[in-house]
C-alpha cells in the first residue's frame, strides 16, 4: 500500500482547469485554502509554493498577483505567487481597492 505524498494529497483538491489552481477543500474565513498537517493546520499556498518553488523567505507574505492573472485567494498556482512583506502586501492590497472604487466614484461625481 503506498502513501500518497503530502503533494500528491493536495493535489487531489486542486482544479487546474483555469490559470488558478483553486483548491477545492475547505477554506479558512477570509478565502484561504488549509489543510490539517499533523496537528497543525496550514495555508494550502504556502505548502504549494514551499514543495514546488522553495522555502518563503521569514517573515514574508505570499500575494496572490492579480496583475499576473490571479483571481482567487483560494489560488495555489506557484506561478500566481509572489513573496512581499506584509508592508508591501498592505500597499497592494489599498492599490487594488482604490482602483476596484474608481468607477463608483466617477459614476458618482457625474450624478453630482
Ligand atoms: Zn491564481
Amino acid at each position: 500500500m503506498s502513501r500518497l505524498t503530502l503533494l500528491e494529497r493536495i493535489e487531489t483538491h486542486l482544479d487546474k482547469t483555469g490559470d488558478c489552481w483553486l483548491w477545492t477543500g475547505s477554506l479558512s474565513h477570509n478565502g484561504y485554502g488549509h489543510i490539517h498537517v499533523g496537528r497543525t493546520v496550514a495555508r494550502v499556498h504556502r505548502l504549494v509554493y514551499t514543495l514546488l518553488v522553495g522555502p518563503i523567505p521569514r517573515g514574508l507574505h505570499l500575494d496572490h498577483v492579480e496583475e499576473w492573472g490571479c483571481t482567487s485567494r483560494a489560488c495555489c498556482n506557484p506561478n500566481h505567487l509572489e513573496p512581499v512583506t506584509q508592508a508591501e502586501n498592505n500597499r497592494r492590497a489599498a492599490a487594488r481597492r482604490r482602483l476596484r472604487a474608481l468607477p463608483a466614484r466617477s459614476t458618482l461625481a457625474a450624478a453630482a
